[in-house]
């Protein structure tokens, strides 16, 4: 039997390409999308042949509608099927009522919500009994502890209803949808060493930026056959930023 087949959007860096590495030491054969940086999602297709595993890199923007509507086929045609989908690729707006823009707000819609909507049903129709399907979205889709960030934790916050709600649809079927909400995790995205570093620990039980393997670790649970009874769940790793 062939092996079973995974795509994280995004990646190419950071926390997804973290969970690429991690599905792929678990067994999967991986699809990566990237928007800009091919030389980095050359990276880490090598990292997961060089674990024995088939990889595909596809530039993808998220926020396009019909890339989205494309990723799944390509993805079903070069492997001939899909097993999970992780959507991780996402925009971080960082602005007030003073300073965001319209143009901000519709890029991050489209990119943080519409492209999981859409990628996650043509993933749903691609994908049998255990299929997975695992949403990043944040902590600060439960907690907003500072200002200027109303954009971003909205379109988070919105995917836990998504998930809930697709969960109804696709329990009957066996596959399951789950968001994962990191806390500060470390990356170019958000460094530890950045200027929301202090801050962002000082909301923290834990108070220390987390690991991309933090992430990848809770992701390779939920893709995995022991989560089968995991759906419609909003699981945090974020150092108790939502205690
Ligand atoms: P990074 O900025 O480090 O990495 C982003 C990845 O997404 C890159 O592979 C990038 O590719 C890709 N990407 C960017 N835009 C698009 C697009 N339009 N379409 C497809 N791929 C795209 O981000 P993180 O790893 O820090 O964050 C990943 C996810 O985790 C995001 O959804 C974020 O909101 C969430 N998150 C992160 C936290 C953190 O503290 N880091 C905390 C909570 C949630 P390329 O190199 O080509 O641009």
């Amino acid at each position: 039997m062939s092996a079973p087949v995974a795509i994280v959007t995004g990646g190419s860096r950071g926390i997804g390409a973290a969970i690429a590495e991690k599905l792929a030491t678990d067994g999967f054969d991986i699809a990566i999308t990237y928007a800009r940086n091919a030389e980095a999602a050359r990276n880490i297709v090598s990292k997961i042949e060089a674990a024995g595993r088939k990889a595909l890199a596809v530039q993808s923007d998220s926020g396009n509608v019909t890339d989205n509507a494309a990723l799944v086929q390509k993805v079903v045609d070069k492997f001939g099927r899909l097993d999970a989908l992780v959507c991780n690729a996402g925009a971080y707006p960082y602005g007030g009522p003073d300073t965001i823009t319209t143009e901000d707000i519709s890029r991050t819609l489209d990119l943080n919500m519409r492209g999981v909507m859409v990628e996650s049903i043509h993933a749903a129709r691609a994908m049998q009994s255990g299929g997975r399907i695992i949403l990043i979205g944040s902590a600060f889709g439960e907690r907003v502890p500072m200002p200027g960030i109303s954009i971003y934790s909205a379109t988070k916050a919105g995917l836990v209803g998504f998930a809930k709600g697709l969960s109804r649809d696709l329990g009957p079927k066996g596959i399951t949808v789950n968001v994962v909400q990191p806390g500060p995790i470390d990356t170019e995205l958000n460094p530890a060493d950045g200027p929301a570093g202090d801050a962002l620990r000082s909301v923290l039980a834990i108070p220390k930026y987390g690991e991309v393997a933090d992430v990848a670790d809770l992701v390779s649970f939920l893709a995995s056959d022991r989560s089968s009874y995991i759906t419609g769940a909003a699981l945090s790793v974020d150092g108790g930023l939502t205690a």
